[in-house]
């Protein structure tokens, strides 16, 4: 049989940005991921295909000893699988990589190395303190701390540890901190040295605690594992370099942020909540695809574009106005004319209108501008746009699940009929319920989510599905919930949960406007 290999990939600290792309790849590849406690596990979601073992919390609640890793590294990679060793920060950075390293090649088997970036670097970084600097520190060491009550170990020279190096970094020393200064201390190192403790390194909820060799051991005694110990000048930097926690910049800082968005669209908003100090989880509750059956979409388009146009034709289009009720309406109506062999000259005689300015955005992007914004109440304005012209024809393109909702658009229809247009109403896509990502589900089963972001009803209405019918509003009751706009809140509501903040312009801005005003006024 073909044997395997095994990848032991570094997942850097806890931000699941930080990463390498090579990291992501083997990820991506690989049939089986063995990972650590302090990996992120939100990284597993790249690993589709593969069988995800858990060895840093085992059922019993222990970890698994390192052989035992060591011979299922072996047993998997022997058994032909693409394997990848996930360790948390770099594998060789007393993450005992080394070791599981040694055991492969003793076996034989193939295995390649994909650094990470070590807490060691990360935590220094994100407290805004640069290990070396010109003028400051030429040097700089890693050690552990886990061994600084062995005095007499050999493998630690305390003599050397204190005076060689400019700057220090110790990992695992936080039960051990008034170990490590003493040993310091005892061994020449002055006691007015600056230090700083670094927990949860880049993640939202990172505390930094900055004193001296003399009352570091009194200042951090709240501080809690994993924390990276920074010895040396350089952290007198932390002062104007602080850049992570600084609460005025980032408001958001300590929230960690349930995004269920669907996956093609999550991005954006993450990556502003990130910016924000926020730490966004996705839980997308739906997805979007093509509609299966696209006759009644492709007839629609057929209508705006008719084979052979005559000129009188071109002038009368077969609708007046075309209603795009979602940034994905736009896109996928639009991709939909594209593969029809079309393109946007097609709407050239046709009034565009939209609900929000996201969509307005969407269209934007494929270079057509909308006709008709509202900036008010949507359903009032746009049916004041058409005017009090009769027999308007109406193209509403939505998606199915609001298609086959008519109380979703109630208010529209009613409106539009009012003004005796002639409504036809189409679906551009499907929104169908996702599988939801375990980690994710996770964190908001285990309480360690605040916030919990909704910008449609489908979001809701598929959250049922997401949490294996578990009650949403009691699942969602100990979180902040912020809706995009009252549609969403009404599709809250309707399933028992209370909804704290509606974004009053109805964009991802808006919401994350609401959600910093929210924050900025402390309530949490
Ligand atoms: N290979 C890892 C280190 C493993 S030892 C790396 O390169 O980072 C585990 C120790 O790493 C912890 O005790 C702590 O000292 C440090 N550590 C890991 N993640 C951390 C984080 N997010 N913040 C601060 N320290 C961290």
């Amino acid at each position: 049989m073909k044997s395997g290999i095994v990848y032991l990939v570094g997942a850097g600290p806890g931000d699941p940005g930080l990463i390498t792309l090579r990291g992501l790849e083997c990820l991506k590849q690989a049939n089986v991921v063995i990972y650590d406690r302090l990996v992120n596990h939100s990284l597993l979601a790249y690993a589709r295909r593969a069988e995800l073992i858990d060895v840093g919390k085992q059922p019993n609640r222990h970890t698994m000893p390192q052989t035992e890793i060591n011979a299922l590294l072996i047993k998997k990679a022997r058994a032909g699988n693409i394997v990848v060793r996930l360790k948390g920060g770099d594998p060789f950075v007393f993450g005992r990589g080394g070791e599981e390293a040694v055991a492969l090649a003793k076996a034989g088997l193939p295995f390649e190395i994909v650094p990470g970036v070590t807490s060691a670097i990360a935590a220094p970084a994100y407290a805004g303190i640069p290990v070396t600097h010109r003028k400051m520190a030429c040097s700089v060491a890693f050690a552990t701390g886990h061994r600084a009550d062995f005095i007499e170990d050999p493998t630690c020279d305390w003599r050397r540890l204190a005076n060689s190096t400019d700057t220090l970094v110790f990992l695992m020393g936080v039960h051990n901190l008034s170990r490590i200064v003493e040993q310091l201390t005892t061994h020449g190192r002055s006691s007015d040295t600056p230090v700083a403790l670094v927990e949860q390194a880049t993640l939202t909820n990172q505390k930094t605690v900055v004193g001296t060799l003399a009352n570091i051991v009194e200042l951090a005694a709240e501080v809690r594992p994993p924390a990276a110990i920074i010895i040396g000048e350089v952290v007198r930097l932390r002062e104007t370099l602080r850049w992570f926690d600084l609460p005025d910049r980032r408001p958001l800082l300590g929230l960690r942020i349930l995004n269920t968005q669907p996956s093609s669209e999550a991005g954006e908003l993450s990556w502003r909540l990130l910016a924000l100090g926020a730490e966004p989880l996705e839980l997308p509750t739906t997805q979007v695809a093509p509609v299966t059956d696209s006759s009644l979409l492709d007839a629609a388009i057929n209508e705006l574009c008719p084979k052979e146009l005559s000129d009188t034709e071109r002038n009368n289009q077969a609708y007046d106005w075309i209603i795009l009720t979602s940034p994905n309406s736009a896109s996928f109506f639009i991709n939909r004319l594209f593969a029809l062999g079309h393109d946007v000259r097609a709407l050239a005689g046709v009034k565009l209108a939209v609900v929000d300015r996201n969509t307005a955005e969407t269209l934007l992007e494929y270079g057509l501008v909308a006709d008709f914004l509202p900036i008010g109440d949507t359903v009032r304005d746009i049916a004041a746009a058409l005017g009090d012209r009769p027999h308007q024809r109406i193209l509403v393109l939505c998606s199915d699940m609001l298609l086959a909702d008519p109380r979703a658009t109630t208010d529209l229809m009613d409106a539009l009929c009012a003004r005796g247009a002639l409504i036809k109403k189409v679906a551009a896509y499907t929104i169908q319920p996702a599988d939801p990502d375990p980690a994710a589900l996770a964190a908001l089963l285990d309480g360690s989510v605040n916030v919990a972001i909704f910008t449609s009803p489908p979001s809701l209405t598929s959250l049922t599905k997401t949490l294996d019918n578990r009650p949403v509003a009691d699942v969602l009751s100990p979180l902040t919930v912020a809706c995009i706009d009252p549609t969403t809140a009404d599709a809250a509501c309707a399933l028992g949960v209370r909804v704290d903040l509606v974004a009053e312009e109805h964009t991802t801005e808006g919401l994350i406007d609401i959600l910093v005003k929210w924050r900025t006024k402390g309530r949490l």
